[in-house]
């Protein structure tokens, strides 16, 4: 995980985060006191990171990007979304 500290808009930071399944490069912006909170372990992901999605949180969590995640966990008896 690479954070990018650039000062945008208040305490946010840009996180760059690469899927290591098949390296895609996902940028995050975060507010830098709660990704603090959540490397120290005093906040989860899903409260860290309310503002992104569950899948994108996946990425912090597991590394695991949203096209990864649905080849990896796919259901055989997924519904018919496609
Ligand atoms: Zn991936």
């Amino acid at each position: 995980m690479t954070i990018i500290v650039s000062n945008t808009t208040n305490a946010n930071i840009k996180v760059s985060v690469n899927c290591i399944y098949c390296k895609e490069q996902y940028i995050f912006e975060v507010n830098l006191d709660k990704f603090r909170a959540y490397q120290y372990g005093a906040l989860k992901a899903q409260d860290a990171f309310d503002n992104l999605t569950r899948e994108q949180r996946e990425l912090f969590i597991s590394g695991t990007c949203p096209n990864c995640w649905n080849e990896i966990f796919k259901n055989d008896d997924d519904e018919n979304d496609n």
